[in-house]
């Protein structure tokens, strides 16, 4: 089919004005926000499931390759594809349903979660999981892509809120996953195979989502600074043994900070480490008690929720901060063991003194994801080169430590050779083999996503 016909059909399908074809507003699409590019051939904005499954039909017609997107905040290849028909899942936006009684919200894949969060208010709920991209990124893409956030230490990520959802597969045909209840065993688990599955499987319709009641007491969020991490190691340790656990344990490196002070006019202390954490009331002086005891040099609990809003925003503007200080960057997202994670920060500091580049580290110190930003000059062919080495090194250095190449942000185009190294060397070549016949057996035209993630590695 010729693209004018294509576009003919599209228009059909969803309506001329929510068919995208020219080349501005094409190129609109052609990046994700960790820079990767591809532009697609045409971009379709349906309105239904119906719609969706008539695109989809369309595309296994004719082999065209098709993939979903949501904000296109993910940060490694997944959300772009050159010459695709890009499906944007945005007008699909609606909350259909609240259930206060069985605590589940139903929900179209396109809203973002914030939106939904600010609908669940109402009701005197939430959902927990909470990328830091939670202002755009969407339901659809947050599942798609396993995400996780902030919250996460205590509440763990989506794969852990996600009950049932509607699935297009590559064929055109629909399926439920899951039930929307809080105990199912009736067969196996193909819910958690698209959590995370980065849309190559399927595009997501509507999902059933657990949520919980907002907290009756907001939790205490406090600053502690240490001039070691040996000593933040220390912390995690007796939070664990003290059976403490944070709604929130960031940490940030003195390259944050610095960059903080210095781009963003913040007036902090320029601590080795500094850990932002929220706790409940009851059990503030327990932990501000080990903080002391382990040697911080400054602990400053936030008196009112303006602080405590200035401290989230010290965290959450971090990368921001950091990526303005060169002209290029990467983000890493590895996770490792929690008692590895002094080991692993201290073999990030030697990569980047090896490769002669600086890589500012910050993370959730509460589940042992890290992310080191790699700095670098993208007009200069060795500092290039360097950084791509020391991107290697850095996931080379977790998986070593018994880790993940990725704990959030998944695969793309980004990490494809070194999920095959993962695998291989964590015994689960296997498990690989059997990840490429579940993608055969979705997607035996190859059209959803191709060329990326399983499939690549
Ligand atoms: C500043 C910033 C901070 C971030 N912080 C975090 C963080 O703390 N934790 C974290 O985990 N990630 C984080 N991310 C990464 C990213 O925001 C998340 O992965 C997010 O969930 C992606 O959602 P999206 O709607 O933007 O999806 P997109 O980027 O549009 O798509 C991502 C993938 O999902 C697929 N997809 C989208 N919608 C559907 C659908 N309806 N059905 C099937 N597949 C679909 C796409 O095909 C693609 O493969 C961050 C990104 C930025 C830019």
């Amino acid at each position: 089919v010729d693209k004018e016909e294509l576009v003919r059909k599209l228009d059909e399908i969803v309506g001329k004005e929510n068919v995208l074809s020219s080349d501005v507003d094409r190129e609109s699409y052609s990046r994700d926000m960790g820079e990767f590019e591809g532009t697609p051939g045409v971009v379709a904005r349906p309105g239904s499931e119906q719609e969706v499954e008539r695109i989809v039909a369309l595309a296994d017609q004719h082999t065209i390759p098709i993939l979903a997107r949501g904000a296109g905040s993910s940060l490694t290849g997944a959300a772009v594809l050159k010459g695709a028909i890009m499906v944007d899942m945005r007008r699909m936006a609606n909350v259909i349903h609240v259930d206060t009684i069985n605590w589940h919200v139903r929900v179209q894949p396109g809203i973002a979660l914030d939106d939904l969060n600010i609908e669940l208010k109402k009701y005197g709920f939430f959902f927990p999981p909470d990328p830091a991209s939670s202002y755009i990124c969407t339901v659809g893409g947050a599942i798609a892509e396993g995400s996780g956030g902030l919250r996460c230490v205590k509440y763990g990520t989506m794969k852990d809120w996600v009950l049932s959802m509607r699935v297009v597969l590559p064929s055109g045909r629909v399926t439920t996953m899951g039930e929307p209840l809080a105990k199912n065993r009736a067969g196996y688990d193909l819910l958690h195979l698209m959590v995370g599955s980065e849309g190559t499987l399927g595009i997501i319709t509507e999902a059933y989502l657990k949520i919980i009641p907002l907290p009756q007491n907001p939790d205490k969020r406090l600053l502690a600074t240490f001039d070691s991490w040996d000593a933040v190691g220390n912390v995690i340790f007796d939070f664990k043994k003290a059976g403490i656990v944070p709604g929130l344990f960031e940490f940030i490196d003195k390259d944050h900070i610095r960059a903080l002070n210095e781009k963003l006019g913040q007036n902090l202390e320029e601590a080795e480490a500094t850990l932002i954490i929220d706790v409940e009331e009851a059990i503030l002086t327990r932990t501000t008690d080990i903080l002391r005891a382990r040697g911080s040099t400054e602990v400053r609990v936030a008196k009112d929720q303006e602080e405590a809003d200035t401290l989230y925003e010290v965290r959450a503007n971090g990368l921001l901060a950091v990526k303005s200080l060169a002209p290029a960057s990467m983000v890493e997202d590895v996770s490792v063991p929690l008692d590895r994670l002094g080991e692993f920060l201290r073999k990030v500091k030697l990569i980047a003194s090896g490769n002669k580049l600086m890589i500012p580290v910050m993370g959730h110190a509460g589940d042992g994801n890290v992310h080191p930003i790699i700095l670098y000059d993208n007009s200069d062919k060795d500092s290039s080169a360097a950084a791509a080495k020391a991107f290697e090194d850095v996931c080379r250095a977790a998986i070593e430590l018994g880790g993940s190449i990725s704990g959030e942000h998944g695969i793309g185009t980004q990490k494809v050779g070194l999920l095959r190294e993962q695998l291989r060397s964590h015994d689960a070549e296997e498990s690989l083999r059997l990840m490429k016949e579940i993608k055969r057996l979705f997607d035996p035209k190859g059209i959803m996503n191709p060329g990326k993630y399983v499939e690549a590695a």
